[in-house]
């Protein structure tokens, strides 16, 4: 494979651009940073002719693949009628109708445009409900990247009990002042969660989690966990909020809250929910959201509910919740067979793990048998994950950087079959180059 049109374009963006890529998580893909011409289906072709089968879904957005051609009628439909009024339209309260079809907990909804702005309403409204400070999250989750939530992300060392030190923070520039508010907890230990409770649980405005850790090795929650959760804010007068930026119409068309079986107090979606256009959205209960109705709790936004996102979403939502269509059936066989055919792959003698769900799950080099929270993930041999990334993209699979994958319903049998047989050799380039690393050091 060649990537010399990748690697000039790169060059000449950086001239302009730092670090040549437009969010920071882009700029460390091996070989190159790499320039896509288009995508169809289930296929991603990047500038210098290259073709992959796509399990990344622009970090997860594209549940249907790429330019499915209703999304794309329904977005040119609208793109001659205009693509932002700043004022009201129809497709709002559609699209908003069809997400509680399938959300019985909630009962209203509010639009952003991204995950981390759906994110920061979501606390504000459980600020202004609680009239507490104090936010629960866990470690190494991901919730976007404002100052007040980017805390306790990757960071050093793995917790040892629930912790807000410095260390927590996770970039220069961000005020140390939002340590006061956040907590960070290890995830799955239910320990330290009900010692905290009974310590501060009189202060917790809200505990924010993935319903599993789509951005942490895909850890399933562990039994009675999320009911833990959903025990403990009910008791304690906290709001609990999903994150279900990654898991919401992934999971199933009801998120996390359905596939697990919990129903928080609010929820947040963004990603899959316009099947590939920006569009984020927050459910709550009528009584939650009900500061907005008053003018309480302010919600902005100059492009909140863009026609075009709209557009995107009613149709993405129209056959995501098609029973005939069968998305989630689809998905879920493609995946399994996926899942196990990587579980199952020879492994060269190189420990291998895959561990998630069906439509999202993590490849892990690791003798652990399972992955349950970050102290395990940091066990992990982060270089031999790089090396199956890389080698793998050379095969014509493209994954996420950290070797997660989702399954769309674009992908095919044939896909599978495909990526199947790339893995197994990539698994060989991987074990061959891990030995020559080690011998080099
Ligand atoms: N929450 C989760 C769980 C996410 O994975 C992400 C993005 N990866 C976000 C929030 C932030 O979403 P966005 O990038 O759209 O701001």
């Amino acid at each position: 494979m060649k990537f010399e049109k990748s690697r000039r374009l790169h060059e000449s963006a950086r001239r302009f651009i730092p670090t040549g890529v437009t969010s920071c998580m882009r700029a460390f893909q091996e070989p190159v940073p790499l320039f896509i011409d288009h995508g169809a289906g289930s296929r991603l072709f990047d500038v210098d002719g290259n073709e992959y089968i796509d399990y990344a879904l622009a970090h997860g957005p594209l549940i249907l693949g790429h330019c499915h051609p209703r999304i794309v009628a329904a977005v040119e439909k609208q793109l001659h009628r205009g693509s932002t009024f700043g004022c009201q339209h129809e497709l709002e309260g559609r699209v908003a109708a069809k997400m509680l079809q399938v959300m019985p907990w909630a009962e209203r909804v509010l639009f952003s445009n991204t995950g981390t702005e759906a994110v920061q309403v979501a606390l504000r409204l459980a600020r202004a409900a609680t009239g507490r400070n104090l936010v629960i999250k866990f470690e190494a989750d991901y919730h976007g990247w404002i100052d007040s939530i980017l805390v306790g992300y990757r960071h050093k060392e793995p917790l040892r009990a629930a912790s807000n030190s410095s260390q927590m923070l996770v970039t220069q520039g961000q005020s140390p002042s939002v340590l006061r508010d956040v907590l960070v907890l290890p995830w799955n230990d239910h320990e330290t969660l009900e010692r905290i409770f009974r310590e501060v649980g009189d202060q917790v405005a809200a505990v924010i989690t993935e319903p599993m850790q789509c951005n942490l090795a895909s850890i399933l929650p562990a039994p009675g966990f999320l009911a833990l959760l959903r025990e403990h804010t009910a008791q304690y007068g906290a709001v609990l909020i999903f994150d279900e930026v990654i898991t919401g119409f992934r999971l199933a068309a009801g998120g996390g809250a359905q596939y697990f079986g919990v129903s928080p107090d609010l929820a947040v979606f963004a990603k899959a929910l316009a099947g590939g256009y920006p569009l984020s959205a927050v459910a709550g209960s009528e009584p939650l959201l009900r500061p907005v109705e008053t003018g309480q709790v302010l919600h902005f936004g100059t492009f909140n509910g863009n026609p075009i996102a709209m557009a995107a979403a009613d149709t993405t939502l129209e056959i995501l919740l098609d029973p005939s269509e069968d998305v989630y059936g689809r998905m879920d066989r493609l995946g399994r067979r996926l899942f196990q055919g990587l579980q199952t792959l020879p492994n060269q003698g190189l420990p291998i793990l895959v561990q998630g769900v069906p439509t999202c799950f993590h490849i892990l080099f690791t003798e652990q048998r399972a992955i349950a929270n970050y102290s395990d993930f940091v066990a992990c041999d982060i270089t031999r994950a790089r090396l199956w990334v890389e080698n793998a993209l050379l095969e014509g699979i493209f994954q996420m950087g950290d070797a997660r994958w989702y399954v769309s319903g674009a992908h095919t049998d044939e896909d599978i079959t495909t990526t199947l047989e790339r893995a197994e050799r990539t698994l060989t380039r991987v074990a061959s180059r891990a030995e020559l690393f080690q011998k080099t050091g």
